[in-house]
């Protein structure tokens, strides 16, 4: 029966089939963290733009230093002619015999070509200074241009702005960055039985969990969510609420009604609002209700109620194509093969991806599958920084045999034993 469901692979490619171009804008460097710049940039100006000193000291002409070599006796003497602090420029050049007091920062002066650190002079009031030590041409300068040269390119396309980025790009005066926009992302959950999580349930609810996870992954996936609230398992109103989201966000997503119930209407109610289905089930646990399609050129998920099929569909499915939408490459979960240090779950006609733990050990990475009591359980899950697959009808790894994990942690710092276990 299962078998005839469309793979997570097809349901994968299915929905990249129906995927709009990702989309440019322009947004404040303020506001561009953790979005994919469209753009080359490159330097506007010489990094740094003028030679200038690594130290608080004195601006000298090298081979004034020659006499001073490990010989305190007899030091260069030099007449102080400038005091150049950073931010301000030199009033004259450095002649031979003389030498300027310089700061950490400040342009070098003409004719001088080191810079002697403070802790290596002796000063004689302010117009006499005993330099006591040799310092070859450049010491303690940095020269104009050493770390760029205006006009080479700083920031390829396709770099991901992170914090390092928007010092480069403040740098060379870049206020404004084009980037691939953030999509818009609205959620819904539904349910008759979900009530809000500052309300105390009362007989037979339970609260809204999924809402609140899924703006929370939304968010750190860098999408703009809108949490449209919880709609009753009631065909009309699910219809005029779909009415004002579809065609005005880039991506909706709803939670629960998808399955066999007679109260799962979301796909009826979707299909009156003139959508088009791509697929509806596919072989997969936990997971296998999910529902994919476009309405008014909207992205359309109907994933799961229980919150951790949320989860699995939403890592599997839906942050692949906000990562492709941001012009993020590669767009999947980075998947390990770990030694399997649990016992096996037992395969069955669908594909698993059951929340499993992943330590990177000197020997490579090991898996244990968490405690957890199925796809309602959020708790358990919540241990979890991997899944591991189990195929479609097996085989299952054996206890001490390689298994294959999906990452979902965000960096592998969450593979280095850092995590709560
Ligand atoms: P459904 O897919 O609508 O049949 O829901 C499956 C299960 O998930 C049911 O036990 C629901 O009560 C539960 N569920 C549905 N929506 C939510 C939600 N927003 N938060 C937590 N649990 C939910
Ligand atoms: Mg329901």
């Amino acid at each position: 029966m299962s078998d005839s469901l469309l793979s997570v692979t097809d349901a994968v490619r299915r929905i990249s089939e129906h995927l709009p171009p990702p989309r440019a804008t322009s947004v404040p460097l303020a506001e561009s963290l953790g979005l994919v710049l469209v753009e080359e940039v490159r330097s506007d100006l010489d990094m740094p733009p003028f030679a200038k000193s690594m130290m608080d000291g004195f601006a000298v002409r090298a081979a004034d230093t020659v006499r001073a070599a490990d010989n305190a006796d007899r030091p260069a003497t030099l007449k102080v002619v400038d005091t150049i602090h950073a931010g301000s420029l030199p009033k004259r050049g450095v002649a031979a015999g003389q030498a300027s007091r310089i700061m950490t920062g400040a342009p070098v002066p003409a004719g001088a070509d080191a810079v002697v650190a403070v802790e290596k002079t002796e000063s004689e009031g302010r117009d006499v200074v005993r330099i006591l030590e040799t310092v070859a041409v450049g010491k303690n300068v940095v020269p104009q241009g050493q770390d760029v040269w205006e006009g080479v390119t700083v920031l390829s396309p396709g770099r991901r702005i992170r914090p390092p980025e928007i010092g480069v790009l403040a740098a060379v005066g870049k206020s404004v960055v084009r980037v691939y926009d953030a999509p818009r992302v609205a959620i819904f959950s539904t349910g008759d039985e979900v009530v809000p999580p500052a309300r105390e349930p009362g007989p037979g609810q339970i609260r809204n969990s999924n809402s609140s996870a899924l703006v929370a992954r939304v968010t750190r996936d860098r999408g703009t969510v809108e949490d449209l609230g919880v709609l009753p398992d009631e065909t009309d109103l699910m219809r005029s609420a779909l009415r004002a989201a579809l065609g005005s966000f880039d991506v909706v997503i709803l939670t629960g009604g998808v399955s066999m119930g007679e109260k799962d209407l979301v796909g009826g109610a979707l299909v009156a609002e003139g959508f088009h289905e791509v697929f509806h089930k596919i072989r997969l646990k936990p997971g296998k209700p999910a529902l994919f399609g476009t309405a008014k050129g909207s992205l359309v998920f109907g994933l799961p109620g229980n919150p951790v099929s949320v989860a699995v569909t939403y890592e599997l499915l839906v942050r692949p194509v906000l990562r492709y939408l941001m012009g993020y490459a590669p767009v999947h979960r980075p998947r390990v093969t770990a030694t399997l240090e649990s016992d096996p779950p037992k395969a069955i006609p669908r594909e698993q991806f059951i929340p499993a733990h992943v330590v990177e050990r000197p020997g490579g990475f090991t898996v244990e599958t968490v405690s957890w009591h199925g796809s309602g359980d959020l708790f358990g899950f919540a241990a979890a920084n991997s899944l591991l697959r189990i195929p479609a009808g097996g085989p299952s790894p054996a206890k001490g045999e390689a298994a294959s994990v999906v990452v979902i942690e965000e960096s592998l710092s969450g593979l280095l034993g850092r995590l709560p276990k």
